[in-house]
């Protein structure tokens, strides 16, 4: 059994990053070259995938031990099925990701960070991990919090995480996938609205696994006639270390802007006024 988790492990960390470039090769959607503008720092975020698959897990199971030892549900999976594991991980992950995503995109300081991901002008499985180091931080905290203090660990987060790094994958490619999977799971029809300059489809298509919530809340956009085409901002940086930079320098110019607002409101008003 130990030697199908490290199998897991492996496939998850380098199995499905080929293989959804395999199928992009096979049945594109886009025309698209293989590698795109901007794929070499794309290709660097790629160590992210590789060391989250296990570097969640081991601090899911790390922050259990620096939380209070009882509590309301504390250790509640510590000795259930990993299926069970896999189930909890799955709804954790999805409530907590779509509520961190629309905070992230309603927040002017946060979306900051979380543009980078948005800043791809292609739609390919190689920007899957185009993200700051912050907003992944963001989107990992509270979903380790509650899987550490419901004592989580084993091959249900193997599992899970062999699950997730294919959605994430393959919903991020340039894959042409059957389009009613899209009513379901997080794929390339459904997850290239979230990218797109379309403004029908702004602040839409949240999940990150299956595509529930974004129903339920009225968020989803997936029109049956329409494909989204444009992506990202031509002008952003494709380097990685400015993609890591430019969160602050934006944030600061935002706040000078704001200030100055805030001490000489009335420019604005005398400017507004007719004379
Ligand atoms: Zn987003
Ligand atoms: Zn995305």
């Amino acid at each position: 059994m130990q030697d199908l988790y490290k199998w897991l492990e492996l496939f998850t960390e380098y199995g499905w990053f080929g293989l959804v470039i395999l199928l992009e090769y096979l049945f594109p959607n886009r025309r698209y070259a293989l590698l795109n503008k901007g794929w070499f720092s794309d290709l660097v975020h790629t160590y992210e995938p590789i060391v989250r698959a296990m570097l969640i897990n081991a601090c899911v199971v790390g922050v259990n031990g620096l939380l209070p030892s009882t509590g309301p549900l504390k250790n509640l999976l510590a000795d259930v099925p990993g299926w069970q594991v896999f189930l909890v991980a799955l709804l954790v992950s999805e409530i907590s990701f779509y509520f961190t995503h629309r905070l992230v995109h309603r927040n002017p300081i946060l979306w900051e960070f979380h543009r980078v991901h948005h800043s791809s002008t292609r739609y390919y499985s190689l920007m899957t991990s185009r993200f700051h180091l912050l907003d992944l931080a963001l989107f990992s905290i509270p979903y380790v919090v509650v899987m550490g203090w419901l004592g989580a660990g084993g091959a249900g987060l193997v599992w899970f995480a062999f699950f997730q790094g294919f959605v994430d994958r393959y919903g991020h490619s340039n894959v042409n996938g059957p389009r009613f999977t899209g009513r379901v799971l997080m794929t390339p029809h459904f997850h290239a609205w979230h990218h797109s300059t379309d403004p029908a489809a702004f602040d839409k298509n949240f999940s990150r696994n299956l595509v529930v919530l974004d129903y339920l809340f009225g968020t989803a956009y997936y029109p049956k006639d329409k494909e989204a085409e444009a992506f990202g901002e031509q002008d952003y940086s494709n380097n990685y270390i400015v993609q890591q930079l430019a969160p602050f320098y934006y944030v600061a110019k935002k706040a000078r802007q704001y200030f100055r607002d805030a001490v000489h409101p009335a420019a604005d008003s005398r400017a507004a006024r007719p004379d």
